[in-house]
């Protein structure tokens, strides 16, 4: 039996990767985390029965506690109940697949108790991954990537070495307003950006895509996990998503990975890395291809990504800054209280205004989490 604990079971990926589970009969659930959907979440634990479950709120973990008082589970709550689900279980693996940069301390209690990181949650590695890959590193813990485009690039490596990297190839569909200019993109409703043309995914993410942020983000991810700068990482828009990523080797030669859009692959490849198991999904159809076409990013009108290059080539807590006011302002989006194009600007005036703290520490960290908050408003999406 394989244990793991997942930390944002309710969500997006953490459904997809009960799915996984339910396929496997070999992996056991021993911790289940969420924000505050209690009734997915007391569904989860009368399948699964883990030891431990968490929620953020403590008024629902109280709720919580009362619809499973006939089971063995312990309920807890807040930070607490986050790094009990992640450290504190005998689990093997933690699937990191909350939202946000709330799954810092998580995942760093999870390190140094050895588990193995299945690391969907992005944030954590954009804003903290000086401190945390040293520290995987240290324990001796692996970090296997979940999002796909990484899983594609970790699958393309297959433990080749770093320096026969010349280049990493990212692919993005482009989202919902690819070719759209600038003023056509003013106007643009929440509605509009969350009609994602090839995956489905949670609501942030989605418009993360549609600005590009998303990718921006994840060219950081790749900086850490892979261990390249920024000028070896190239954005490539590839609409029909079939093609996950690619690496271009030293010798030239370009390897890939390609596949129908279905994320439970690349959960299923992070959980039982390196063995590559059976999945019943849907096949691609080379035949059915019509076309394959590959575009360079527009990174005037998309201005997420080079705000992202701009923030991982300055560093420190320039990462954090741009993954912060991001999230708040996506939250003001998603309100309806600014416009789309609104959100790049107040991105880009968060830069403009910060002072690179080099090398910060979590508390750092989150301390520039907060002034941006303050800042620019825009809670964390209610549950
Ligand atoms: P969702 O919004 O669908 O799910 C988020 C999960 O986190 C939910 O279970 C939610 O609980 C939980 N959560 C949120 N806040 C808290 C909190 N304070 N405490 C405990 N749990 C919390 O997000 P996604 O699944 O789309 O994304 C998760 C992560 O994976 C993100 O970092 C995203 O960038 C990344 N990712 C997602 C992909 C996708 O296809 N969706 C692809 C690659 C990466 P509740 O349900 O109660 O709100």
């Amino acid at each position: 039996m394989k244990k793991i604990s997942i930390l944002g079971s309710t969500g997006s990926i953490g459904t997809q990767t009960i799915d996984v589970v339910r396929n496997n009969p070999d992996l056991a659930i021993t911790a289940l985390a969420a924000g505050s959907n209690i009734r997915r979440l007391e569904e989860q634990i009368r399948e699964f029965r883990p030891s431990v479950a968490a929620v953020w709120d403590e008024k629902a973990a109280e709720d919580l506690r009362v619809r499973v008082k006939d089971l063995d589970v312990r309920v807890l709550s807040g930070m607490e109940g986050l790094i009990e689900t992640t450290a504190g279980t005998d689990a093997q693996i933690t699937v990191t697949a909350i939202v946000g940069m709330i799954g810092i301390l998580p995942t760093i209690e999870a390190i140094k108790a050895g588990k193995s990181i299945a690391l969907a949650n992005k944030e954590t590695l954009v804003t903290a991954g000086h401190i945390i890959m040293p520290l995987a590193r240290e324990h001796g813990v692996r970090i296997l990537p979940v999002d796909s485009e990484h899983s594609a690039i970790f699958q393309s490596l297959n433990g080749e070495p770093r320096e026969r990297i010349e280049k990493i190839l990212l692919t993005c569909s482009g989202g919902p307003f690819r070719g759209c200019t600038a003023s056509q993109l003013k106007g643009m409703t929440p509605e509009d950006a969350l009609k994602h043309p090839t995956w489905n995914m949670g609501r942030k993410i989605t418009i993360d895509s549609a600005t590009l942020v998303n990718k921006g983000l994840e060219v950081i991810e790749a900086g850490w996990l892979f261990g390249v700068n920024a000028d070896k990482i190239q954005v490539v828009v590839h609409p029909q998503s079939v093609l996950h990523s690619a690496v271009q080797f030293t010798d030239g030669a370009v390897i890939g990975q390609m596949g129908t859009p279905d994320m439970r692959l690349p959960i299923q490849y992070a959980l039982f890395w390196p063995d590559r198991r059976v999945m019943h999904t849907e096949r691609l159809d080379l035949f059915a291809l019509k076309n394959l076409t590959f575009e360079q990013p527009d990174m005037e009108t998309f201005r997420g990504l080079p705000l992202a290059y701009r923030a991982m080539k300055a560093g420190g807590s320039m990462p954090t800054v741009f993954n912060a006011a991001n999230e708040c302002a996506v939250q003001r989006f998603l309100s309806h209280e600014i416009g789309f194009t609104d959100i790049w600007d107040i991105i880009e005036q968060c830069m403009d205004d910060h002072r690179v703290i080099p090398d910060p520490s979590v508390e750092e960290i989150l301390e520039v989490e907060r002034q941006i908050r303050l800042q620019i408003g825009g809670g964390r999406e209610e549950h």
